[in-house]
Formats: C-alpha cells, sequence, structure tokens
C-alpha cells in the first residue's frame, strides 16, 4: 500500500491506522473525514527531533495553519513542540481558541489588516512575517501605542529561478508575496524597518513552493538568503538570528511519487547550510521551517458512499460519489493526482477504469479521471487516500453540501474532532 497506514481487513475492507474503514462510514456517516493521530504526532515529531538534532538552538518547524485548521491540530501542535504559522485572523482566532501558546505563532499573509494586527497583538502574538512597508508602519503604530516592541521577520523574495525549478514559483521575483531582494527593495525595507522604534527585526523569511521533492531549491533559496543575510550583518552592524525557509517539502499521492526521508533531507539541508553560512562568514542561524502537507497530508483520509454506475457505452465510466469539489477542490483546481480505492472490496484486483466524479452541479466536479478500481456497486465505499492536507481546509458549503466530520483514529479508537455541518448549520447566517 501507498502508506503503512493504509492496509486490507480481513473481510477485504480498507483499514486506516488499523481500523476498518466501511465500519467507519456506517458509525459516522458519509463523506467522512479520517485523521491517523498518530501519523500526525509522528511526523510532527520528525521535524521536531530531526531540527534539533541537525540545525543551531533555538531552530524549530512551525506548522503550516493553512493545510489543516481546527482545534484539536493546534492542541496536538502544542503537545508535539511545534511551533506554528497562521495567516489569517480566523486561523489566530481558532489557534488561541485551543489554547496554543501565541508566543510561538508566527503571522503571515500578504495583507494583514489594521483589525488583524491590532488583534494579534491583543493576543499576544509572538511574532509578525512582515510583507510590505505598509503593513509594517501599521505594527510600528500599533506596538508604539500598546508601548512595545513587537518581534519580526520580514518575508523576502530569493527569486529563485523559475526555469531551473517549474514547479516553484512562490519565490520568484514578481510573486505577490513578500519583498524582492533583486530589486533592492528588500535592502530599502530592511533599512527602514531598522530605523523604526517598535519594531525589532530578526531574520528574514522565504517560501518557494509546494509538493518539493528534491532538497535542491531549498538550498538554492537558501544560499541566496544566507549571502543576502552576510551582506545586511556586515552593512548595518545588525544581528540576524533566524532564517525562515517556509515549507513545501513534497508527499507521496500516488505510487509513482518517490518515498521521502524527510529526516535526511533535513540534515542534508543543514550541512549545507552551514558549509554556506562559513563561506559567507556568518553564524549559522537558527532556522525555521513551515511544514503543512507534509505533517497532514497522509494522515488524512476522505471515505464516500457511491450511488450511481454510469457507464457510457463506448466512452467512459463515471462512479457517482457523495462528496466531491466540496469536501476535496484540488483536483478541479489543479488537476492533482490521487489514490483511488473501493473501500468495501480492497482485496480485489483493480480493473475498473472510471472517472470518480462529484455530486456538485459542475461538471469539472471530479476526484479523478480514468483511474482503475475494483467495480463499485450502490452504496459501497469509495476510499481517496492522502487528503489530510488542503481538503479540509479549502471545503465549501457550493450546492449547500455540509461539510463532513473530522474523525480522529488512534489506538484501535475513534472520536469526532470536528462535528459533521447540520442543515440548520446551512441557514444559521441567513436573516429571517
Ligand atoms: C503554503 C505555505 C506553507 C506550507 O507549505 P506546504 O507545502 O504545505 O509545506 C508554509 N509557509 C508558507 C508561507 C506558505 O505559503
Amino acid at each position: 500500500m501507498l502508506h503503512d497506514n493504509i492496509g486490507i481487513g480481513e473481510s477485504g475492507h480498507l483499514t486506516f491506522a488499523g481500523q476498518d474503514t466501511v465500519a467507519l462510514c456506517e458509525q459516522y456517516g458519509t463523506p467522512l473525514m479520517l485523521l491517523d493521530e498518530n501519523r500526525v504526532r509522528g511526523n510532527m515529531s520528525v521535524y521536531v527531533n530531526a531540527m534539533k538534532k541537525h540545525f543551531t538552538g533555538d531552530s524549530h518547524p512551525l506548522l503550516a495553519s493553512k493545510a489543516l485548521c481546527f482545534k484539536g491540530i493546534y492542541k496536538i501542535a502544542a503537545e508535539e513542540g511545534m511551533f506554528t504559522d497562521i495567516v489569517s485572523a480566523g486561523e489566530l482566532y481558532v489557534a488561541k481558541s485551543a489554547g496554543f501558546p501565541m508566543e510561538n505563532a508566527f503571522f503571515h499573509g500578504s495583507n494583514k489588516s489594521d483589525a488583524a494586527i491590532s488583534m494579534a497583538m491583543d493576543m499576544g502574538l509572538g511574532w509578525f512575517i512582515v510583507d510590505n512597508r505598509e503593513e509594517l508602519d501599521e505594527i510600528n503604530r500599533q506596538a508604539g501605542e500598546r508601548g512595545f516592541v513587537q518581534n519580526i521577520l520580514l518575508r523576502l523574495t530569493p527569486g529563485i529561478d523559475p526555469h531551473t525549478h517549474a514547479k516553484i514559483n512562490t519565490g520568484r521575483v514578481d510573486s505577490k508575496f513578500g519583498t524582492a531582494i533583486e530589486t533592492g527593495q528588500a535592502e530599502e525595507l530592511i533599512a527602514y524597518a531598522l530605523s523604526l522604534n517598535n519594531v525589532a527585526l530578526h531574520g528574514f523569511h522565504c517560501h518557494i513552493g509546494s509538493q518539493i521533492f528534491e532538497i535542491e531549491p531549498f538550498c538554492d533559496a537558501a544560499d541566496i538568503m544566507l549571502a543576502f543575510m552576510a551582506h545586511i550583518q556586515k552593512t548595518y552592524c545588525v544581528k540576524l538570528k533566524y532564517l525562515n525557509l517556509g515549507g513545501g517539502f513534497g508527499v507521496r499521492y500516488v505510487e509513482d511519487d518517490p518515498v521521502i526521508d524527510y529526516e535526511k533531507n533535513i540534515a542534508e539541508i543543514a550541512s549545507h547550510l552551514r558549509a554556506k553560512s562559513a563561506e559567507c562568514g556568518i553564524e549559522m542561524p537558527d532556522i525555521l521551517m513551515e511544514p503543512g502537507r507534509s505533517i497532514v497530508a497522509d494522515a488524512g483520509m476522505t471515505l464516500y458512499t457511491v450511488g450511481s454506475v454510469k457507464t457510457i457505452t463506448g466512452y467512459k465510466s463515471y462512479v457517482s460519489i457523495d462528496g466531491g469539489m466540496t469536501d476535496n477542490p484540488r483536483y478541479a483546481l489543479y488537476g492533482s493526482r490521487y489514490t483511488v480505492h473501493n473501500a468495501d472490496h480492497a482485496d480485489r484486483e483493480a480493473d475498473f477504469v472510471c472517472t470518480i466524479a462529484g455530486c456538485c452541479c459542475e461538471s469539472g466536479d471530479l476526484i479523478q479521471e480514468d483511474i482503475a478500481i475494483a467495480k463499485p456497486v450502490r452504496g459501497e465505499h469509495i476510499a481517496v487516500c492522502v487528503t489530510g492536507a488542503y481538503n479540509y481546509a479549502m471545503s465549501s458549503n457550493y450546492n449547500k453540501i455540509p461539510r463532513p466530520p473530522i474523525v480522529m483514529l488512534k489506538d484501535g479508537q475513534s472520536r469526532i474532532a470536528v462535528r459533521r455541518e447540520t442543515f440548520a448549520d446551512l441557514i444559521a447566517y441567513d436573516a429571517e
């Protein structure tokens, strides 16, 4: 199987985290989002331990909240010693409500409103990762008003060549995020930040992209960032403590994706950083990383009930499910690949080529096209693997479809971490 938390039980049913997925469908209904708690914790501890081992003292992984955000995930993250990054006042509110230590939270985002900045400061947020000059001014002003100095990092775009790394587009000079090193604007912003009284600049951030399987793009970005850090430290006689390398480690969605050894990648990036820091004549900075997908993706699985199995003679077959783009818009958005099983007959040969179609009134509402599964009939269940990241987080109520619950699996037990939305929830905001 794709990951070792996916298996086949005695009855031929697909199992996840050692539990029968068909029985879970019967207990909780479908669509159903499962989350393997031990896998989440295991993934977190790989980062926590590897970063402790290979980087300098105050280096930490930050859970990228946007991949999956609900109260329970912050409790687990805090217990596992992860820090977190949030990108909106909403994510901040969820983290705070879960009791996440605010001093370990970093506020990202390319457009922080005055109100969001104020809310974050009132909650005692530790760090802002500043995107642009306007918000730098506002953070400085609000910190001044409150009579304290706000710790910040600046988000910079290292200007990674998109021709060398086709998939890597968030760190490009023309990105909407951050401030460009290449154009001289980053240095201007730094000089300006250093002149302000109510912000303390401690380092830089860059994020180059997502679903990256090799370490070279991270090393290339780090080279640019370290050289720039050395230049700034010498020119302005400042000591910068942190380099935040963002998120982006890839995850195995299908059999032909590579198997990734995160600990080894972190070790290799660390030795690269150490050598490059020495070459630039600076002390190795403490490192922050922001994994999202690689923490939660393979801890997730989504289950659906099959409605119809429609074969258009001479063309193709559709298997209709009771969810779709409302709980997983990633195929519709980017053609993302997934591994799919007939959960009732995971032991049978996957010889029925079909397209898994969602139930929205939208012909693009597909989960996968032309994949092979054991042929299902109405009432059987379809499992889509590795759905922990950017599925629930991106879900919607299009066609007034209630969001599924998140059911956590741990040591043979299951419990509701986020309840299923009800029809009453669907009209809860409507005026009479
Ligand atoms: C999306 C994002 C992440 C997380 O990326 P993954 O690919 O899920 O690891 C981290 N940092 C920033 C700034 C992001 O935009």
